[in-house]
């Protein structure tokens, strides 16, 4: 006779969210693979992005500069994928430029300038829109998103991938989905507008409670924290 071990909680939450992700994919003719997991870690000890790791999650999202930097460095044997989700000032942009992959949250040209002063080799971007036009929220506006897009294209360091949102919480993820719909309808504008020679394909859209609507709004990234570590 023999035992199974006992998944880990975090291995089999992931599990569910990527089985979720699949059918959500499925449901809407998209392929899996084209929608890409973060696991949102902040707050939560680097044990347990760790035992994310072992579970074979490999891009974890994080909000607050210090604490990426103190994790990464903590973690810097896994070669963990690290996403900055947060809202970012410029004098924290040291922090998150050297280990950051992709910075989801870039709102302002001075932003854009300060992180490609301190990149160390390029970085992608993606331009934070705040959809809902929440006061609260941070993100730049429908109005001159075009504006800090065509200021990042012209930097050397930095490149841009497509756009992120966090829409107005409702706990009924239906009333994000109008949101997901504009994020995706700005990508295509800024398409047009710009013409790059490759189109921006990254939508950064969807969280524990909403992600399924997402892709089937077109999503690219989704990002799941409480979903995968409990709540915070
Ligand atoms: C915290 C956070 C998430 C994850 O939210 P959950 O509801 O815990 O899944 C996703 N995106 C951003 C920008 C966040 O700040």
């Amino acid at each position: 006779m023999f035992f199974c071990r006992a998944m880990s909680q975090i291995a089999e939450n992931i599990q569910k969210i990527r089985e979720r992700i699949s059918s959500a994919a499925t449901a809407s003719g998209r392929n899996q693979d084209d929608i890409k997991l973060v696991a949102v870690s902040k707050i939560k000890p680097a044990a347990l992005v760790r035992e994310a790791f072992v579970a074979g999650q490999r891009a974890f999202g994080e909000n607050y500069a210090q604490e990426l930097r103190d994790k990464a460095e903590e973690l810097a044997d896994l070669g963990i994928e690290w996403h900055f989700i947060g809202h970012l000032q410029k004098n924290k942009a040291k922090y998150v430029a050297p280990v950051a992959k992709l910075v989801e949250t870039v709102d302002s040209t001075e932003l854009a300038d300060a992180l490609n002063r301190r990149a160390e080799k390029p970085i992608d971007c993606l331009i934070e829109i705040n959809v809902g036009g929440e006061l609260s929220k941070s993100g730049t506006d429908e109005g001159n998103f075009i504006e800090v897009a065509r200021h990042i294209e012209a930097l050397p360091n930095l490149n841009l991938r497509g756009l992120m949102t966090i829409p107005p919480y409702d706990m009924d993820p239906e009333k994000s989905r109008p949101h997901f719909r504009k994020l995706r309808e700005l990508l295509a504008k800024m398409n047009e507008e710009l013409k790059p020679d490759a189109p921006y394909a990254e939508l950064s859209m969807g969280m524990s409670h909403d992600f399924e609507v997402a892709i089937e709004e077109g999503a690219t990234i989704v990002r799941v924290g409480t979903a995968i570590f409990g709540e915070r």
